[in-house]
């Protein structure tokens, strides 16, 4: 049965326990830790989604990082995507602070929820096809309980496609079906869905991407800045 408040399903994801592979592997990164968070008590469970019920935009992120929300439970918070991703979020006018370290800090989103296509850290940041999949239908759920939603934000490529594919599950029978051809990644990219949803592409905030100029601070706030418009936000 599906969950009656964001609040519930959070719980439900919190204990799920669907992907073996995953399961093992942030138990164990949570036991050894890495030596700079040698006094942490690491979170080692599927992390919930994070930010405002009545959000208007929707950031969808690829999984937790091992070291980062594995560690402190909230996404993007505690590693280099985060420390990338939220001071821009806090420029657009999203976050109440650039800096998110733990789920204590005080941090606060506003208009903007933040959640992912896997909720369980994998191996190399690479979710198996199946995993994917059992992960599929929290973010149905938790996109068919954001009511306010108007505007996707797509960070990378798994994430994208990810969209795409809840679009393609949950189309209503009888509705407009999406022309999967059509919508290509892209950063920048924007498109609309048969529900009226806008969706942004956006490449993801991952070291990678920032540490080589592929994603820099302009492009990424660019995005944001143009979601709050798409969504009406002042
Ligand atoms: S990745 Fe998703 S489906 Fe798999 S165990 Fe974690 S929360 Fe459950």
């Amino acid at each position: 049965m599906p969950a009656a408040s964001l609040q519930a399903l959070n719980q439900r994801i919190v204990a799920c326990e669907l992907c073996p592979r995953l399961r093992a592997y942030c138990a164990e990164v949570a036991r050894v830790r890495r030596r700079a968070y040698a006094d942490w008590e690491y979170w080692g469970r599927p992390v919930p989604s994070f930010g405002d019920p009545d959000a208007r935009v929707l950031v969808l992120g690829l999984a937790p990082g091992a070291h980062g929300s594995n560690r402190t439970g909230r996404p993007f918070t505690g590693d280099g995507s985060g420390d990338f991703l939220y001071p821009v979020l806090h420029e657009a006018g999203f976050a109440s602070q650039p800096n998110a370290v733990s789920r204590d800090d005080g941090m606060k989103l506003t208009g903007l929820q933040i959640t992912a296509v896997v909720r369980c850290a994998p191996p190399a940041n690479k979710p198996a096809p199946e995993e994917l999949r059992n992960c599929a239908p929290w973010l149905d759920q938790e996109i068919g309980l954001l009511r306010n939603l108007a505007v996707v934000v797509c960070l990378g490529r798994i994430a994208f496609d990810g969209l795409l594919a809840h679009v393609q599950r949950t189309a209503a029978p009888g509705a407009a079906t999406l022309r999967r051809s059509a919508f290509v990644f892209a950063h920048g990219a924007e498109y609309t869905l048969p529900s009226g949803l806008a969706v942004i592409a956006s490449y993801h905030p991952s070291l990678q991407n920032t540490n080589t100029g592929k994603l820099t601070r302009p492009m990424l706030l660019a995005v944001f800045r143009r979601a709050r418009q798409l969504a009406g936000l002042a």
